[in-house]
């Protein structure tokens, strides 16, 4: 274990952990957007900022992916701190409007208006956790970043029909603002943002539809499986099916 103290709390964090990690644990609220256990940390939004103070010297750091070490102080609510969260928040709302999700980090954070001219450029505030969860966690490697600055988005490759993505909806499940749609009628599911259709399979024992052709091709690949599995939903493997 590492002693360190966060915000004049004294806390013993694991070793190897980040500081947002043991803040969260201590239950010391950092705010962030680009942030997930799922994947690894990338320090996108920079809303994680914190003080480290180490041999008399402070140096602000994203907490998300700085590692805890012996002795450390962490500040994690200074001026400078609000100051600089409160201008990157800002940028933010500037670029996506004021989204229910920032809004609520907004009045959190103390942000009462925006200094800078909304231009409501795009609703995507470049986190990344949709590319990094289909890259890290799904493996398909479906989205990614285009472009620089203002103009910087997340397409699917040439932005045409996308082949590799599997509609597992993932990158719309971890989206913190919620601006992946995803869409399922008359037995198909839709990802407009991606441009991708599949079609549903349904249960072989229930009828409900429970995962695309994709998806089901995918483990199929990786786990060989038979069909008597694959085409069963998971409720019905834990309760009607044994394998
Ligand atoms: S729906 Fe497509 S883009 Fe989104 S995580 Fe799944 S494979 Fe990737």
């Amino acid at each position: 274990m590492v002693k360190i103290t966060i915000d004049g709390k004294k806390i013993s964090a694991k070793e190897g952990e980040t500081v947002l990690k043991a803040a969260q644990r201590a239950g010391i609220f950092i705010p962030t957007l680009c942030n997930n256990d799922a994947v690894k940390p990338y320090s996108a939004c920079r809303m994680c900022l914190v003080e480290v103070a180490k041999n008399g010297r402070t140096k602000l750091v994203t907490s998300c992916d700085y590692p805890v070490e012996e002795g450390i102080e962490v500040n994690t609510n200074t001026e400078r701190i609000q100051r600089d969260r409160k201008v990157i928040l800002e940028l933010l709302i500037a670029r996506t409007g004021e989204t229910p999700e920032l809004k609520k980090l907004a009045e959190k954070v103390g942000v009462k208006e925006v200094r800078f001219k909304v231009r409501n450029f795009d609703d995507c505030i470049l986190c990344g956790l949709c590319v990094r969860v289909c890259d890290e966690v799904v493996g398909a490697h479906a989205i990614g970043f285009r472009g620089r600055g203002m103009e910087r988005e997340v397409v699917p490759p040439f932005d045409v029909e996308n082949e590799q993505c599997l509609a597992c909806g993932a990158c719309a499940e971890i989206c913190p603002v919620n601006i992946i749609d995803i869409f399922e009628h008359d037995g198909t599911r839709e990802l407009p943002k991606w441009h991708k259709k599949s079609r549903l399979v349904a249960c072989r024992v229930c009828g409900k539809y429970f995962a695309t052709e994709e998806e089901i091709e995918m483990i199929r690949a990786k786990t060989g499986l038979p069909d008597e599995i694959l085409y069963v939903c998971p409720d019905c493997r834990e309760h009607n099916f044994t394998i």
